[in-house]
């Protein structure tokens, strides 16, 4: 099913790119805020004050987060936070893919294109743990059609691949490790 308010930016593959140095963090997580408001106001699902709270702190870095250190942030809010609080939080805002859950992690990244249905491939940094987002058509129908050969239904491909950032790899060659 297609979402209505998908865009129409098939040909847009970057979702998130590694952030820049010195780049405005706070216009990420205000745009992101902004997009789930948007969003969830035109689905009709609510996007509650924790369930904001919990989309505030994911974007808090371009780094995943996992779910005990959301538990330990929206305690330090109100010690009444419990452990259920966070994971209905969690289910909601992938099931309205604002957030990824990256497996290989075990920890959620926020989505820098929630508008638009998408599987997402992830460019891991084993240096900083940043993570950029891709969503390339063509990679996803060659796995389809490979998956099918085998006479194998794919039913959700993420991928995670795990690298060095641009940031990263520039700090690994001045310490002459570079590969
Ligand atoms: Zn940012
Ligand atoms: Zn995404
Ligand atoms: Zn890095």
């Amino acid at each position: 099913m297609r979402d209505p308010l998908d865009n129409d930016c098939a040909d847009q593959t970057v979702v998130s790119p590694f952030p820049g140095e010195g780049h405005d963090h706070q216009q990420c997580i205000d745009q992101a805020l902004a997009e789930a408001e948007r969003l969830c106001a035109a689905r009709g699902r609510r996007l509650t004050p924790l369930r904001r709270r919990v989309l505030e702190l994911i974007w808090d870095s371009h780094q995943p987060v996992k779910a005990y250190d959301l538990l330990a942030r929206l305690q330090a809010d109100s010690a009444s936070a419990a452990p259920p609080t966070v994971y209905r939080a969690l289910d909601f805002l992938m099931a309205e893919r604002l957030v990824h859950r990256l497996a290989s992690m075990n920890a959620y990244v926020g989505c820098g294109h929630p508008g638009h249905r998408h599987t997402g491939q992830f460019l891991i940094c084993r240096g900083c743990r940043a993570v950029a987002e891709m969503d390339d058509p063509d990679i996803e129908s060659l796995l389809d059609s490979r998956a099918r050969d085998l006479g194998f239904a794919l039913v959700d491909q993420t991928i995670e691949l795990e690298g060095l950032c641009p940031r990263c790899r520039r700090e690994h060659s001045a310490a002459g490790v570079a590969r």
